[in-house]
């Protein structure tokens, strides 16, 4: 017997029933997939998936049009519902495919030929388990982010409760200095908060920018956070803190964040100091130094200059040693990424 056209691939290996079902709940999990680009990508599941829409034509029957519709449309809402298509182009594909037949008035409609790889196991399935298949994946994976949603939101408010029973070091005290102070702890509440920051600064790593975060902090609440994303963003300035005192801006509606805090892994540059002087941040608190971009003493203090600034208080070198090594694991990783792409 011809196998249709259309066909990619000329042998491919038989897939079981079970094989079908685990691949459909794998492609189930995932939402918006658009059948041109999984025909690209993954031709085997571009078929499989189509053979499953025709697996809810009855065999052996004929369909009028309406019916066929009615048959394609709750394969949709089911077992394909993670595909952004309707049944028209659906119905389309799958005449192309073969996988349905059209009468030649057109107005029959019948389940036709699947390809060799999907016969067999074609026969020992039908619709309902195909549905079945693809609701428990879903709901498996709803499951699943709905306990890492809490898992994240029960850490933040730990160490963000953590952070907010210690009240501020240096905001608002008169310092009266009859001896010169003891090396001082940086505060847990100063760590707690750059932890949150560190958080942050993994976002940016994820999406391939260099891994600095920052947050806002007003009233013991983190109003805002940011990490660097300059290349996604297409934007010299998004820096952390930009990002950040941009966020908080907006949500107080006001460009002066006069009561806040700002907190971020890596000593700022000169245009974010600049920022945080515009923007009247009562207290810096950043991680690592940055010799080489540095303005607040690494490469110049635009702090130390009181024409300049008459607001921020700096505190530096709060939990340095994590927040540089994420930056110096980052860059390894970098240079190992790119000697192995030298390398072939
Ligand atoms: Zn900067």
């Amino acid at each position: 017997m011809a196998q249709p056209q259309t066909m990619p691939h000329a042998a491919q290996p038989a897939v079981s029933a079970a094989g079908w079902l685990e691949r459909l709940a794998q492609l189930a999990a995932r939402k918006g997939l658009l059948l041109s680009n999984v025909r690209e990508r993954d031709p085997r599941d571009f078929e499989l998936l189509l053979a499953s829409a025709a697996l809810f034509l009855p065999a052996q029957q004929l369909l009028t049009e309406r019916d066929a519709n009615e048959h394609l449309r709750r394969f949709l809402q089911t077992a394909g519902a993670m595909l952004d298509t309707d049944h028209v182009e659906l119905r389309r594909w799958l005449a192309d495919l073969g996988f349905i037949h059209r009468s030649d008035y057109g107005t029959d409609y019948r389940r036709g030929m699947l390809p060799a790889w999907l016969h067999d196991a074609a026969a020992e399935l039908d619709a309902v388990q195909l549905a079945s298949a693809a609701e428990t994946a879903r709901a498996a994976k709803a499951q699943e982010r709905a306990a890492r949603k809490a898992a994240w939101l029960a850490r933040t408010q730990d160490v963000a409760a953590q952070a907010l029973a210690v009240p501020p070091v240096g905001v608002g005290e008169v310092e009266v200095i009859e001896q010169p102070p003891p090396p001082r702890e940086h505060g847990i509440r100063d760590e707690a908060l750059m932890r949150l920051a560190i958080d942050q600064a993994h976002n940016a790593w994820a999406l391939g920018e260099v891994p600095v975060g920052a947050l806002v902090v007003r009233d013991g609440q983190v109003i805002a956070t940011g990490f660097n994303q300059p290349i996604g963003n297409s934007d010299p300035t998004a820096h952390a803190e930009i990002q950040a005192l941009r966020a908080a801006a907006e949500l107080l509606g006001n460009y002066r964040l006069n009561h806040c805090e700002l907190y971020v892994t890596l000593e700022p540059c000169a245009m974010c100091a600049g920022a945080i002087q515009h923007a009247r941040i009562k207290r810096l608190v950043f991680g690592a130094a940055d010799p080489k971009t540095g303005a607040c003493g690494g490469v110049v203090n635009l702090f130390a200059e009181p024409r300049l600034n008459h607001h921020t208080h700096v505190e530096r070198g709060v939990l340095a040693g994590d927040c540089g090594e994420l930056l110096s694991r980052f860059f390894a990783d970098r240079r190992a990424l790119r000697d192995a792409a030298a390398a072939g």
